[in-house]
């Protein structure tokens, strides 16, 4: 079959590789139908994340059909349109039985490697590093579903691809973002960085009832994008954003203060060229300058969220601010089981469709290129869905 597989530093390659085959009794085999590039993934496409190998399948946001099932897949059956969740998760464990899916303790066989890294090992993910894993991603004509039965939900009200799509993770990422800032009625929600996760956020913290949303990037057609979702917009290469913040907050700043851009963050200014040296010198494997600026406008007593992705050490934490301020932080990799059936009737509901976001549709053959065009957010690139 053919796939797309990470070779290097911005160098994905659409290949053949072998097909997929049931390796345990609750595996599922998925006929891809529809497969998305990730924000998350251009961290591994530019070598910010270690431990990829020549010849990884990429891919962690995909659905399809299923063609095959191994004896012990209990709910699922041939012929099920899926959507599948991105992180693996057993079910069964002490974090997924409290709803921890992103932190079951069975799906990751290189835990040791995580372990040297974190402390403790997450869970697996599709197409994410061999330490997340090593397993094989979606963008591919089929992939390997382990725990078929927890990790997929059935579509059934006859969807577009393009409308639950993003349950398999952008959506559920968004949503569990805003979910932790606690939403009051009256509050601000300040998010950083309005890519495809950005997105779902804003639309989220409305969903969860966020008077005002203010979504900061540099991207006219990010901006524009959030702007529709109902959000107030600040270019940060126009306007200063602490001020900025300040004078729409009375100077309080907002009530929570998202991150949604993570370790590859841009600002104008000295700090920014700070970090890339350290980071180029790698005594510093993360850019935390979204971060920085969120804790230092959140309001006293507020929660700060973020969902964007970290790898390792970030320097310069403002972490005087985060205890003086009394702030609440809060992570994580999405536990996104826990979201698939509530946000699919969100969308049956008509609460939001998700294919606003999608800007490009291409051919999986078209993947490299799809990771060049997303990677320089050329042609006001926001999200790219293909097809095999
Ligand atoms: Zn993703
Ligand atoms: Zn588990």
């Amino acid at each position: 079959m053919k796939a797309n597989c990470w070779y290097g530093k911005q160098d994905m390659r659409v290949v053949d590789v072998p097909d997929p085959n049931i390796l345990n009794k609750k595996d599922a085999i998925v006929k891809v139908s529809s497969a998305a590039i990730c924000g998350s993934e251009l961290h591994l496409y530019n070598g910010f994340v270690p431990t990829m190998e020549q010849g990884d399948v990429m891919g962690h946001e995909f659905m399809g059909e299923i063609v095959e099932v191994g004896p012990e897949v209990k709910q699922r059956r041939v012929g099920d349109r899926v959507v599948v969740a991105f992180p693996i998760s057993c079910g069964q464990c002490f974090f997924c039985k409290k709803e921890l899916y992103s932190l079951c303790e069975n799906t990751n066989p290189n835990a040791w490697m995580a372990e040297k890294f974190f402390g403790h090992s997450p869970a697996g993910i599709y197409g994410y590093s061999h330490l997340t894993g090593g397993f094989a991603g979606g963008q591919a004509e089929y992939v390997r579903v382990p725990f078929a039965d927890v990790g997929t939900i059935k579509i059934e009200n006859g969807f577009s691809d393009e409308q639950v799509l993003f349950l398999s993770d952008i959506f559920p990422t968004g949503y569990m973002a805003a979910e932790q800032c606690n939403i009051q009625p009256g509050d601000t929600v300040a998010i950083w960085g309005c890519g495809p996760v950005g997105q779902f956020a804003i639309r989220s913290a409305f969903l969860l009832g966020a008077e005002r949303v203010i979504a900061i990037d540099r991207f006219p057609a990010r901006l524009q994008m959030a702007r529709n979702g109902g959000a107030d917009t600040i270019d940060y290469e126009e306007t200063d954003v602490y001020d900025t913040l300040m004078q729409l907050t009375g100077g309080r700043g907002p009530d929570s203060c998202m991150d949604a851009v993570g370790l590859e963050a841009h600002m104008p200014g000295l700090l920014y060229y700070y970090d890339r040296i350290k980071q180029a010198m790698m005594s510093e494997s993360d850019r935390p300058i979204a971060l920085r600026q969120a804790i230092m406008a959140c309001r006293n007593g507020g929660t700060v969220s973020i969902p964007g992705v970290y790898g390792a050490l970030i320097d310069k934490m403002p972490m005087g601010a985060v205890m003086n301020k009394a702030l609440t932080i809060k992570t994580g990799q999405t536990h996104c089981q826990r979201y698939l059936k509530p946000l699919l009737d969100r969308i049956a509901h008509g609460d939001i469709d998700p294919s606003f976001v999608v800007t490009h549709r291409m051919r999986l053959a078209e993947a490299p290129q799809g990771f060049d065009m997303f990677n320089r957010k050329q042609d006001g690139c926001i999200k790219i869905v293909m097809t095999p």
